[in-house]
C-alpha cells in the first residue's frame, strides 16, 4: 500500500525560513492566553500592527500591555474574530498542544488553558519541545526588535538570523527611525562605524554585511513595504544626497535615499551572493503590489532573491515575475495562515508555472513557538492536500509529489541558504 501524501508531509523535517522568534517574547515567562492572542496574528484582528502613512500616533498593540484578563478579552478573539483564519489556527494549534480534552475555547474551559500555558512558559525547555513536536531542525528569524542580534547566541543552536535593512533606508539623520524604531545611527554605534557624512554612510553598508558571519546572519531582510512603497526605481544619488543630515528632507529626497540604499544592498548582496528576503503583498497596500520591485530584481540578476507571503493577494503576478527573472525563489509563509484557500489554489498554481523545483520554501512567520508550531503544521496538511489532489489527478506519480515534497519543506532552504 503507497504511503498517502498527507501522512507522508506530515512526517518529514522543516527547515523553517521565516520567523520572528525574539528574546523580548521567547524569553518572557509571564504568558498566558491573552498574550498568546495579541502577541500572534490574532493581535492582528484587533489592530494593525503598523501605522499607515495617513496616520502619526502609533504604539504597536504587540508589545503594549495587555488587560487583566477575564473571558470578556478571550472573547474577542474566539468569539468576536471568531472566523477568522489566525483565529481558527490559534484555536486549534493551542486545544492540541495543551491537550484541553475539547477543540474549542470555551467560558468553561479559558482559565484551565491560561493556567497550562502559564505553567509551561515557566519551564525554560517548553520551547524547544515545542519545536521539537513540530519537527523544526533550523530556523531563520528576523529579529526586528534588535537588528543587529546574534540569534544563534541569544536563541539556541537551531537558530540564525537575517539582517532587516529597513532602518538603513532611513538613515538621513540620527533621528530618523523606522516603523519598528530602529535607527541606523544606532547600527553605526553598535559596530563602531563613525558617520561623519553620506560616504561614510555608504561605507557602513558593506562593514555590516562584511560582519554578518559574526553575527550568524545568512541573508538581507528588506520588509521595507510596512514603510513606503516598494518601487525603488530612478535611483537618483544626487537627490539622496540632499537628504544626508535632514530632519525633514522632502518625500522626494526620502525615496531617493530609501532607493539609493536599497539598490546599493541589492548589488552588494549579489557580489557577497548573500540571499536577499523581501516581504511583498499587503502591508502599506497601495505600494506593496509585486510589480513595483521588479525593476530591483532586473537590476540584479546576481542577486538571489527570496519572495515572501505569495504576495498576497497578488500571487499570479508573482508567478509570472518567478517565471520571468530567475533570480526568484518564494517563500510560501504567512499566505497559508492568512487564507488557506487562496494558499491551496496558489500552490496548484506555483508547481506548474515555476521552472524548476527548487523554488519554494516554507516558514511560520510568528513570535511565539505555539503559533509557530500551529503554522507549519497548516502547511504541511495544506501541502499534503494539493500534493495529493495533484496525484490524484495525473499530473505526477507518488514519486514526483514527494521528492517535491521533501524539498518545499527542507531541502530547497538548505540549498538556497547553505549548511550551517
Ligand atoms: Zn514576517
Amino acid at each position: 500500500m503507497i504511503q498517502d501524501l498527507r501522512s507522508y508531509v506530515l512526517d518529514l523535517p522543516v527547515f523553517d525560513v521565516h520567523e520572528h522568534h525574539m528574546p523580548e517574547i521567547l524569553g518572557n515567562q509571564d504568558v498566558g492566553l491573552i498574550e498568546l492572542f495579541w502577541q500572534s496574528y490574532g493581535g492582528w484582528t484587533q489592530a494593525r500592527p503598523y501605522p499607515l502613512a495617513s496616520e502619526t500616533h502609533f504604539e504597536d498593540p504587540m508589545f503594549a500591555s495587555v488587560g487583566g484578563g477575564g473571558w470578556e478579552e478571550v472573547a474577542r478573539f474566539v468569539e468576536h474574530s471568531g472566523s477568522n483564519a489566525f483565529i481558527r489556527n490559534l484555536i486549534r494549534t493551542l486545544t492540541d498542544l495543551y491537550d484541553v480534552g475539547e477543540d474549542s475555547i470555551t467560558p468553561d474551559n479559558w482559565e484551565r488553558l491560561d493556567t497550562e500555558i502559564r505553567r509551561r512558559h515557566r519551564d525554560g525547555a517548553w520551547q524547544s519541545e515545542v519545536l521539537d513536536r513540530a519537527r523544526i531542525d533550523r530556523i531563520i528569524t528576523d529579529p526586528f526588535n534588535d537588528p543587529l542580534l546574534d540569534a544563534h547566541e541569544a536563541l539556541g543552536e537551531r537558530y540564525c538570523s537575517v539582517l532587516r535593512i529597513n532602518a538603513l533606508a532611513f538613515g538621513w539623520h540620527p533621528e530618523s527611525l523606522d516603523h519598528n524604531g530602529n535607527s541606523a545611527h544606532r547600527f553605526a554605534q553598535q559596530i563602531g562605524h563613525r558617520l561623519d557624512s553620506f560616504d561614510d554612510y555608504l561605507a557602513m553598508l558593506e562593514v555590516l554585511m562584511d560582519t554578518m558571519g559574526e553575527r550568524h546572519q545568512i541573508g538581507l531582510k528588506n520588509a521595507l513595504a510596512y514603510d513606503r512603497s516598494i518601487n525603488f526605481d530612478d535611483v537618483d544619488e544626487e537627490l539622496a544626497r540632499q537628504a544626508w543630515g535632514q530632519r525633514d528632507p522632502t518625500p522626494e529626497q526620502r525615496k531617493a535615499f530609501g532607493d539609493v540604499i536599497v539598490d546599493r544592498l541589492c548589488g552588494l548582496a549579489g557580489e557577497r551572493d548573500v540571499p536577499f528576503q523581501m516581504h511583498l503583498g499587503s502591508a502599506q497596500i497601495r505600494g506593496s503590489h509585486p510589480m513595483n520591485a521588479a525593476g530591483l530584481i532586473d537590476r540584479h540578476p546576481k542577486t538571489r532573491f527570496l519572495l515572501m507571503h505569495l504576495a498576497f493577494p497578488w500571487s499570479r503576478d508573482l508567478l509570472g515575475l518567478a517565471f520571468v527573472y530567475r533570480n526568484i525563489w518564494l517563500d510560501l509563509t504567512w499566505s497559508a495562515l492568512l487564507c488557506p484557500t487562496y494558499f491551496k489554489q496558489s500552490l496548484h498554481e506555483a508547481i506548474e508555472v515555476l521552472p524548476d523545483e527548487s523554488r519554494l520554501m516554507i516558514g511560520g512567520d510568528n513570535w511565539h513557538v505555539e503559533e509557530t508550531y500551529g503554522a507549519i503544521h497548516l502547511m504541511r496538511r495544506l501541502i499534503g492536500e494539493v500534493l495529493q489532489k495533484k496525484v490524484d489527478s495525473g499530473y505526477f506519480k507518488p514519486d514526483d509529489a514527494r521528492r517535491l515534497a521533501r524539498k518545499i519543506l527542507s531541502e530547497n532552504a538548505s540549498q538556497f541558504f547553505g549548511e550551517p
